[in-house]
């Protein structure tokens, strides 16, 4: 006999449940709202169960029909709440979901069911049939409970899990010990309400989200327990409905690989292109970069090979990009043809290539490059004999990191450019150096970290206004025993050595603090590294804000070779420094080999007439360079000016600015100061 007080506690705690579990469905969404569905449902059933037919129900009744709509809402509950986890359904994850749902569904058949059936001997046709109807809503309950999982993984759906299995479990045990023991096993009942209560804690636990994309072995899970589960239902001698759901299982299993196996290729296609140079089918930089810095760290010798196509740019205009695209392609091909495998081949700019080399095979590989040319490109019909500039460094020998090995082997190419083609070994300054330049090469090492560098400044006067308006900065190394050092003492050293970065940024921060204390434009000079530096136009951003120069009254000095070395890179960075609003100076104007239509390309806003022309008084190439400055719209400063005469002349020529021992020689900061209190120009231009 079920006591009325045992009714009232059982309703109380499932209704309990029940509004656990739609309280929070009222905050979070639907799926618990489909579980507190379930428990209501079950709950009334129960009830009805238990008030009118407390000894024994006919099957089927409205008993069976409220307990039998738990499954459907809680399935309802599942789908919604894998839903919820997952921020994008990716078809793997359907496929995933598909195969466990017709697995555990087709296992439910094979076993479950026929084990159900064997047992229910004794009962009416349809009592029979609802009491099957229970297995069967329990398969397919676990069927939907292993996809969710599949899907979403384990996170928080063990307690789910654990109630839906233990249901299924009472499920299971009633009905198989129903037709033996009769209604004396109503204690099978405690374990739905157990399930139930466990279900409805699972609405307590407050952790929510989506989960997380996984991304190891466990991705395979399904398919790998799947798989051999299936082939077993199907190679079993069972019926024909368990064997069709292993077969769709087997074929959803094959599609997902197929799926997975796709998303693979593509992955890593993905990864090729990264490191591939997508023209030339090389190396590209980043690849490049990576291998350069691992044989560095091998700490074996590593030779690098620097590679330029002479002409490129003359070609890739004059015949247009295909026949560029076209000439990359055709030479990369043949240095791949020519160089030994092992050697990494990449392509890192424009027409730049670069070669990796175990140690010093530099040589050889550029021998076998410049091979490989003799023979003529065809081009769009025309037959090109092309040729490349090598330049080729070594570490440890040349330098002791990757970015320094590259820089030295960009240098050499670019000696061998000036030397029109071929190849030259990174060997700075010309001759080795010797002993005595060694042990000051060191020296200059310390002397600029212990502070030993000195800016010295020239006035620059403006000849129609007859005032000082700016001054170039000019490097003086103070050095301990030998006295006051002038730049070519030390600068080619400096470039050697790699301290030529150290040394501008040095003299940039400094001079640009001075000119903004004095009020006056400052000009400094550039070297070739300093621009080839990619950093450098970060540098002088940063020297201007830290001293608070406004940009144009800071003038940058390449000289025309400099200029020249090669146009495009350098042509880039300069438009970069002229973004900042420095202003671009072209230093000895006159003594390199820049052709007229380069020099309209260049963005200068000032010509240095080379000294060597002012001192010698060379009318001719004078006035030509003020002319030719005017006609571009570029201010002329005229350098050594040493004499009265020069200065007369310069100003009848329409010269703007005058530089030259006249004034000053380049002095220290504190003597400058005295000048431009005096106002140097008055002393020394004649008045009007
Ligand atoms: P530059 O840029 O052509 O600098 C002008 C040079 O001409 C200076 O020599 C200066 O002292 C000298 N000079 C000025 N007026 C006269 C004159 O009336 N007559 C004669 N005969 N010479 C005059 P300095 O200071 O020895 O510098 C030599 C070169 O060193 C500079 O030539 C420049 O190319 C380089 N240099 C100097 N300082 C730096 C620096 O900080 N960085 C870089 N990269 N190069 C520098
Ligand atoms: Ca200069
Ligand atoms: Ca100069």
């Amino acid at each position: 006999m079920v006591s009325i007080l045992q009714i009232v506690v059982t309703t109380a705690v499932l209704l309990a449940a029940a509004v656990v579990c739609l309280r929070r469905g009222r905050r979070d969404g639907g799926a618990w709202i489909a579980f507190g569905v379930g428990i209501v449902l079950w709950t009334l059933g129960e009830l009805t169960r238990a008030v009118f037919y407390p000894v024994s129900r006919p099957q089927p009744s409205v008993v069976d029909a409220l307990y039998l709509g738990f499954y459907p809402a809680a399935a309802v509950g599942l789908v919604l709440m894998t839903r919820s986890r997952l921020r994008h359904l990716t078809r793997t994850l359907v496929l995933d979901g598909a195969t466990a749902l017709v697995t555990v569904a087709g296992l439910g058949v094979a076993f479950v069911i026929p084990a159900v059936i064997g047992s229910v001997d004794g009962q009416t046709r349809d009592a029979a049939l609802v009491n099957l109807a229970y297995p069967l809503a329990d398969t397919v309950l676990l069927a939907f409970l292993v996809t969710a999982i599949a899907v979403t993984g384990w996170q928080r759906l063990e307690r789910i899990a654990g109630a839906l299995a233990l249901y299924a479990a009472a499920d299971v045990a009633y009905v198989l010990l129903l037709p033996r023991y009769g209604q004396t096993i109503m204690w099978v009942g405690a374990f739905w309400v157990l399930g139930i209560l466990l279900l409805a804690s699972g609405a307590r636990q407050t952790t929510r989200g989506s989960a997380p994309m996984r991304a190891d072995w466990t991705m395979f899970l399904v398919p790998l327990i799947a798989a051999p589960v299936n082939l077993g239902v199907l190679l079993a001698p069972l019926p024909l409905a368990p064997s069709a759901f292993a077969a769709v299982g087997i074929l959803l299993g094959m599609v997902r690989t197929g799926v997975t196996f796709r998303h693979t290729l593509t992955l890593l296609e993905t990864r090729r292109q990264a490191i591939t140079d997508e023209l030339t089918g090389l190396a590209n930089r980043r690849r490049f970069n990576r291998h350069l810095a691992r044989a560095f760290e091998t700490g074996e010798p590593v030779g690098l090979l620097a590679i330029d196509l002479d002409r490129f740019k003359a070609l890739n205009d004059g015949l247009g990009h295909h026949v560029g695209d076209r000439l990359l392609i055709d030479f990369a091909e043949r240095m791949v043809d020519a160089l030994p495998e092992a050697l990494l081949i990449a392509r890192i700019g424009g027409d730049e290539f670069a070669v990796l080399t175990h140690g010093d095979r530099l040589a050889q590989a550029s021998a076998q490059i410049d091979a490989a040319l003799v023979r003529p490109f065809e081009l769009d019909g025309l037959e090109l004999h092309i040729r490349a500039s090598m330049g080729g460094a070594l570490a440890p020998e040349h330098a002791s990191t990757p970015a320094e090995l590259l820089q030295r082997a960009d240098i050499a190419m670019y000696a061998a450019k000036r030397a029109s083609g071929g190849f030259q070994l990174y060997r700075p300054g010309g001759a080795e150096p010797s002993r005595d330049q060694l042990a000051l090469g060191e020296d200059l090492r310390r002397g600029i970290a212990a502070g030993e560098l000195e800016v010295f400044y020239q006035p620059q006067a403006d000849i129609r206004q007859r005032r000082i308006v700016g001054v170039e900065a000019l490097v003086r190394w103070r050095h301990p025993t030998r006295g006051l050092l002038f730049p070519d003492a030390f600068l080619t050293l400096a470039e050697d050595l790699g301290l030529m970065r150290e040394l501008t940024r040095h003299v940039l921060h400094t001079a640009v603090r001075q000119a903004a204390v004095w009020d006056v434009s400052v000009a400094v000079n550039l070297s070739l590294t300093d621009l080839l530096d990619p950093d450098l136009p970060t540098a002088v951003r940063a020297a201007l804000d830290e001293a608070g120069l406004p940009a144009h009254r800071l003038v940058l000095e390449i000289t025309e070779n400099v200029a020249m070395a090669d146009p495009e890179r350098i042509l880039a960075i300069l438009g970069r420094l002229r973004a900042l609003g420095c202003q671009l100076a072209l230093d000895d104007f006159g003594t390199g080999l820049s052709s007229l239509a380069r020099l309209r390309r260049l963005p200068v806003q000032e010509l240095k007439i080379d000294r060597s022309f002012v001192m010698e008084l060379d009318v001719a190439i004078v006035r030509l360079t003020i002319e030719l400055g005017h006609a571009l719209g570029i201010r002329v400063v005229a350098e050594g000016v040493e004499t009265q005469e020069a200065l007369e002349l310069l100003e009848e020529l329409g010269c703007d600015v005058a530089q030259g021992y006249h004034f000053s020689r380049p002095v220290a900061a504190a003597e400058l100061g005295g000048l431009l209190a005096v106002g140097v120009a008055d002393l020394a231009l004649p008045s009007r």
